[in-house]
């Protein structure tokens, strides 16, 4: 759903046009949980979205509660709705439920705070009646401000200066950014006050020596009979038609979040096909001739989004990639720059000079695999640890008491099987804060780390989308006093230096703890008869460990 309809590009258009080069044109657009009925925003909604069948899917796909929208939650709605789980709604209750105690407002926020809870009195007092739930939609609000500006606001074209609306992304002050703190999704009000003021001094300096050229009168009237022209033709394209066809091609989740190369090539290619219809744009009177010249800029903002979205080869902040879902700081520390050159659009990068900014991203160091040897655990058998595997539910919090939050099962395990079964595990890992992981169990044979014990199982970490983040073979078997154990984590790409050593003391923390609780638990579970609860599955590998 379209949010609402506000600048049309005129102004990037102009700058790009003439020459000014444009940056980070691929970030901006964003979505947010509006009222399917009324298309107004349900501003934190997010935070308290039910599925169909009533399932709490914020919990699903944010981790915690967050001072703004995250990505996730919006590739998360569209995913249980194609996945026939829609339509989703907003619970009131639970929102004020978690609104009042910390959730949200748990970050200083004391003026919008006090402006919430005034606006929600009101709404009680004067407002028709609250539906416990509401269905909502997704609304799209696209924000090209790509104009790539220096500290004075200054453009790539001397003489021109860009603030605002135009220039917001493209001066790099936003970008990628999507989490706090430097998650401020749309520019705003403010945006353009502190730019312009930004700008004042070196605009007031250049014009006192900037001469007065004007174009000559042949330029002039070449101009003036291009932009009048639709007002020459009675048919043709209508402006309205346009603006449609290159908002239905924006504004679907498919070609502006859940993007890849095919659906964006797709994108480009319907643009192209309102490209080339302009020239037979026709309008009535000046209103309307206004309008087509806003479905040029439009179209054009269109094509320069899409352009960088396809350059950028991995995911970060709100620049979502299917087709490359990780986050890439070896290659991707640049800027994508657009810029006409000789009437084409020309896609560049420019590497960031990270040594100018304060913050920078941790360093990345590629880790090989990860491994744990356990030893051995006095007491547990195998058999124990494969029960443990499938009935997690029962003792989580025992197995780690002061890291483990929360567990459930979103997929639970099939009777007598482990394959598939999806937990939402909440933990802490060493400095880093508590967090929701999506842990699904796969086939051991599907790992790339080869086995040696004679019982396994892969805990893969998955996004929304399903795709592997990170994958631990589990392995263990008989010893003389027990079990032994052996865990590594494999790594698909490069990782924050010094994850790893984490991950590590987080899992012997783990599973230090099996001989403590587990041979007490598994036998006071033996009562429960009933697979169904008191799940059984044999872990051993089907192949001798050390075959592949
Ligand atoms: C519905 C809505 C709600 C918003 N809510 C908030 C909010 O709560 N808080 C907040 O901070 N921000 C909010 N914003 C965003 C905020 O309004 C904008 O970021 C801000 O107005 C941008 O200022 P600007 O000067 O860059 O551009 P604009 O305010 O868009 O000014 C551009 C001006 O240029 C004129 N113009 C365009 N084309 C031409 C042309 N060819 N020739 C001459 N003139 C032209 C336009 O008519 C317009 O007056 C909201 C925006 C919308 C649409």
């Amino acid at each position: 759903m379209r949010m609402w309809a506000n600048a049309c590009g005129d102004g990037i258009a102009a700058a790009y046009n003439a020459g000014a080069e444009m940056r980070n044109a691929e970030f901006g657009n964003f979505y947010d949980v509006v009222n399917k009925g009324t298309g107004i925003p349900i501003v934190f909604g997010f935070n308290a979205l039910y599925n169909a069948q009533g399932e709490n899917i914020s919990s699903k796909y944010i981790q915690g509660p967050q001072p703004d929208i995250p990505i996730s939650i919006i590739l998360g709605m569209e995913k249980e709705i194609m996945e026939g789980r829609g339509p989703i709604y907003f619970d009131m209750t639970e929102f004020a439920k978690r609104s009042g105690g910390g959730g949200i407002f748990q970050w200083d926020r004391p003026h919008s705070k006090a402006l919430f809870e005034r606006e929600y009195a009101k709404m009680q007092k004067y407002g028709p009646p609250q539906a416990k739930r509401t269905e909502v939609s997704l609304g799209f609000t696209g924000e090209l401000s790509a104009v790539k500006v220096d500290g004075n606001m200054k453009t790539t074209l001397p003489g021109l200066w860009a603030i605002g609306d135009t220039s917001y992304a493209g001066s790099a002050w936003a970008g990628a950014a999507e989490a706090p703190p430097g998650r401020l999704r749309g520019s705003g009000l403010m945006n353009a006050l502190i730019a312009a003021l930004m700008a004042s001094s070196s605009v007031v300096s250049h014009s006192k020596e900037a001469p007065t050229s004007l174009p000559d009168d042949p330029e002039i009237e070449r101009l003036k009979e291009k932009i009048f022209a639709p007002l020459n033709r009675r048919h043709g394209y209508s402006a309205s038609e346009a603006i449609r066809s290159i908002q239905e091609v924006v504004v679907p989740v498919k070609y502006s979040m859940r993007r890849n190369k095919e659906r964006l090539e797709e994108a480009l290619s319907k643009v192209a096909a309102v490209q080339e219809k302009l020239p037979e744009l026709y309008a009535e009177d000046p209103h309307g001739l206004a309008k087509c010249h806003e479905a040029a800029c439009i179209a054009l903002c269109a094509e320069i989004g899409f352009r960088a979205a396809l350059a950028r080869t991995e995911s970060r902040g709100w620049h979502y990639r299917e087709d490359y879902p990780q986050r890439d700081d070896e290659n991707w520390l640049k800027w994508i720059i657009v810029k006409k050159s000789q009437d084409k659009m020309v896609v560049t990068t420019e590497p960031i000079p990270m040594d100018r900014y304060k913050i920078r991203p941790a360093p990345t160091t590629t880790v090989t695999d990860a491994v744990v040897d356990h030893g051995e655990l006095v007491g547990v058998t195998p058999e124990m640890i494969d029960w443990w595997w499938v009935n997690m539910e029962k003792g989580y919090p025992l197995w780690e008491p002061n890291d483990h939050k929360s567990f459930v099962w979103e997929v639970p395990p099939p009777v007598g099987g482990y394959l598939g079964a999806i937990q939402i595990a909440e933990e802490k890992m060493g400095p880093m804060p508590a967090m929701k992981i999506r842990i699904r169990w796969d086939d051991p044979d599907s790992c790339p780390v080869p086995g040696i014990y004679e019982h396994a199982i892969v805990a893969a970490g998955i996004n929304p989308e399903g795709q592997v983040q990170a994958m631990i073979l589990h392995e263990w078997e008989k010893s003389p006093r027990g079990t032994r154990m052996r865990s590594t984590m494999h790594f698909p790409g490069p990782v924050p230096s010094g994850f790893a050593e984490i991950w590590k003391a987080h899992d012997r923390a783990e599973v230090s703890t099996f001989p403590n609780f587990l041979p007490d638990l598994y036998r006071l579970w033996q009562a429960v008869k009933d697979p169904t609860i008191n799940r059984q599955c044999s872990l051993k590998r089907k192949k001798p460990a050390g075959q592949s």
